[in-house]
């Protein structure tokens, strides 16, 4: 679908070691891999593999150890405004005693745009999340799910090339959950912006991915990169009753069930091995 498309954002032999010496734990060993532009990319793995660590290093709120990361072909030094980020916990990411419109508005502030322009961009914004007229209510007076679609416009605000987003509906009802699926996709396709998001939920994965970065564990690799043959348009109920919706989830869930045998297996040789 995206095949033709340049590379937007690019991982090229990306490490990260926490600690140093005889405590060091390599954590990501290698990692190359690239988003294309308007592609969406769910990266999967084992829990404790090392996915938020790799989404840190992509938004540099963390520097790899070896390895580099680049946005439209230019070395990544720090944070870009190009790149937002989303994280699972609303609650800790959105200011209470702050109302959703300058919540959302705080990235604009940061960089001197106009008054008059924000109050307008971050209207549109919220309305584009499906929450218009919310500007004077406080993230505590609205429910989880729209906490969250705040959090993604205070993310969209500035039109990023790239969306991060980490775990964001996990800690989000079923239903919603779905609603907000939805609501990803449909943003990441009419602002033909890139999307990296880490899930530990196979078919959300499955679902809203145009490929799949499975990574094993102890350290992450990028085990394989399973493109989605499901086509631009997703639905929730005949999406994933389609067969070929069933053979990725099925494909990726071995490749993580082998990993996670597989690290089982090496952290057992290294506890019966002498030191
Ligand atoms: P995942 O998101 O896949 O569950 P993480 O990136 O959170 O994995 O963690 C991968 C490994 O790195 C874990 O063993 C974790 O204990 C370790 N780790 C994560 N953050 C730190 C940190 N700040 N300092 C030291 N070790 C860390």
């Amino acid at each position: 679908m995206t095949d033709h498309l340049p590379a937007r954002l690019r991982v090229d032999n990306l490490s990260k070691e926490y600690g140093r010496g005889a405590s060091a734990n390599l954590v990501l060993k290698d990692i190359s891999l690239e988003v294309r532009q308007g592609e969406f990319v769910c990266l999967v793995g084992p829990s404790g593999a090392g996915k938020t660590t790799l989404l840190r290093c992509l938004t540099s709120l963390m520097r790899p150890t070896s390895g580099s990361v680049s946005l439209d072909g230019v070395r990544l030094d720090g944070p870009s405004a190009q790149i937002s980020v989303v994280f699972q916990e609303y609650t800790r990411s959105l200011f209470p005693w702050l109302t959703v419109e300058r919540n959302v508005a705080l990235p604009l502030r940061a960089r001197g745009v106009p008054r008059a322009l924000v109050r307008d961009l971050v209207r549109e914004t919220l309305e584009s999340v499906g929450l218009p007229e919310i500007e004077k209510k406080h993230p505590w007076q609205l429910s989880g799910g729209m906490q969250q679609r705040v959090a993604i416009a205070r993310a969209l605000v500035t039109e990023p090339e790239v969306l991060v987003m980490d775990e964001p509906f996990a800690s989000i009802d079923a239903q919603t959950r779905l609603e907000l699926e939805d609501l990803t996709l449909s943003l990441q396709r009419t602002r033909a912006m890139s999307v990296v998001l880490v899930t530990h939920d196979i078919d959300e994965a499955v679902y809203l991915a145009d490929r799949v970065v499975v990574l094993s564990k102890n350290p992450a690799t990028v085990q394989r990169v399973v493109a989605v043959s499901l086509g631009s348009e997703r639905d929730q109920i005949e999406t994933r009753a389609r067969p070929e919706f069933a053979e990725h989830r099925a494909t990726i869930l071995e490749l993580i069930r082998e990993s996670q045998l597989r690290a089982a297996e090496a952290l057992a040789a290294r506890r019966s091995s002498p030191a």
